[in-house]
């Protein structure tokens, strides 16, 4: 399986590991890939639902959208952005998207150019590595320490950039590993890629999905120091993956962007990919303005107690650790004791076993770069995540060695 796993993305691996689930066994619990969405206990804001609505019945969406995005939803998102910011985005930095996803692809197409290479995060989001082996960027990886709350290396930052590298991707809050960078950290990040002369582009598709104590800070904070390409949707914070809305957002108070024809290159992209829905596009400001405080306030105490029931109980297990306890998304990195086991020789077989033998659905580490790891997502319904947890319980204690 090994390095092909790496093209797939996550869910061409998710399809691996449930093609090992037994048709007769227990009911399938999904703590593979990071959409709550399906339980009830984290469905969307009646707000949210409103919104949409709304801007159906006006009847004014049932068009093409321009290129860049509905102009008033492009406004508001800029407003949002540059909340706390030492200054303002405007509608003219944010470009609408289907998704992060899309924000993804854009900011990877217009980087791409003859023997370029990107620096990614390891563990990381494997999409960034598929879509740079199609347009043909070099993905070379610096690593998370574990040790270190999973910050980033930042020496080997400097080991590995060139003068091919053109950006680094950061994802923060982090998926795959739970964790929020502190100011001074991304202070340390920022400081590190100017004198590389990496653009950063900033994964912030968790941004606000905090509930330790660290606050999210925008990497867009930063943008007096080295120019940042932010991504964001509205797919994780109000938990509608399927509605396919996000952004890509340039902080480039500089200029330098513009400069170097990057502006250029995205708007042109624009012109010729998929938009994202223009009914989505209109409910955006309503969506942004109306989410109430309890909504946001519900769904992070809900995170917040799954990620300690997770942490606390895998902790328990002494063939399985959690170097950091979830501090934000939807994920927390396990490392598997591979030694005390009996009869599992690595994170692909005890993913598929556990698959099988359990119906728990859990992401292997080696797609993502960590062999011997699995990442397992707290974002479901409490009673279904305890339950899972006593399945793996029983599975490890059933494939551990007596000791
Ligand atoms: C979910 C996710 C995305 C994709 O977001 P969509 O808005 O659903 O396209 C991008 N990056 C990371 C790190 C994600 O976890």
């Amino acid at each position: 399986m090994g390095c092909s796993h790496n093209m797939l993305g996550i869910r061409g691996v998710l399809d691996y590991v449930m093609s090992h689930l037994n048709p007769d066994g227990k009911s399938k619990i999904p703590l593979g890939h990071g959409d709550p969405s399906a339980f009830e206990c984290f469905r969307t804001s009646i707000h949210v639902e409103d919104a949409l609505i709304e801007a159906i019945r006006t009847g004014k969406y049932n068009g093409y959208s321009p290129a860049d995005g509905l102009p008033q939803s492009r406004r508001v998102v800029a407003d949002y952005l540059s909340r706390g910011f030492p200054y303002k985005l405007s509608e003219d930095d944010v470009y609408l998207t289907c998704g992060c996803s899309q924000a993804i692809d854009l900011a990877l197409s217009v980087l791409a150019r003859e023997g370029a290479n990107i620096l990614l995060p390891r563990p990381g989001f494997p999409q960034y590595e598929a879509l740079m082996a199609y347009k043909g960027i070099e993905a070379r990886h610096y690593d998370l320490v574990p040790e270190r709350g999973w910050e980033v290396d930042l020496d080997q930052l400097d080991a590995i950039a060139d003068s091919n590298t053109v950006a680094m991707v950061i994802i923060n809050p982090s998926n795959p590993c739970g964790t929020v960078f502190t100011h001074d950290h991304l202070a340390k990040v920022a400081e590190t890629a100017k004198r590389l002369g990496l653009l950063i582009i900033s994964d912030e598709v968790y941004a606000h999905i905090v509930f330790g104590e660290k606050p999210f800070i925008p990497m867009g904070f930063f943008a007096s120091t080295v120019p940042v390409l932010t991504l964001g949707s509205i797919s994780k914070k109000w938990m509608v993956p399927g509605w396919r809305l996000g952004w890509l957002v340039t902080c480039d108070p500089h200029g330098i962007l513009r400069k170097s024809q990057i502006i250029e290159g995205i708007k042109k992209l624009l012109n010729i990919v998929v938009d994202p829905s223009t009914i989505a596009q209109a409910a955006l400001p309503q969506i942004i303005k109306k989410t109430t405080e309890d909504f946001d306030q519900q769904t992070l105490q809900l995170l917040s107690q799954a990620a300690d029931i997770c942490y606390d109980r895998i902790q328990k297990l002494n063939v399985l650790y959690c170097p950091a306890k979830p501090q934000g998304s939807m994920f927390v990195m396990v490392k598997i004791n591979i030694s005390s086991f009996v009869d599992i020789r690595d994170d692909i077989e005890f993913s598929a076993m556990l698959s099988k033998e359990e119906s728990v659905i859990v992401l292997q580490g080696s797609p993502i770069g960590l062999k011997n790891w699995i990442r397992v997502t707290f974002a479901i319904s409490p009673s279904v995540l305890e339950e899972g947890l006593d399945r793996i319980t029983a599975f490890c204690m059933r494939h551990a060695k007596n000791t």
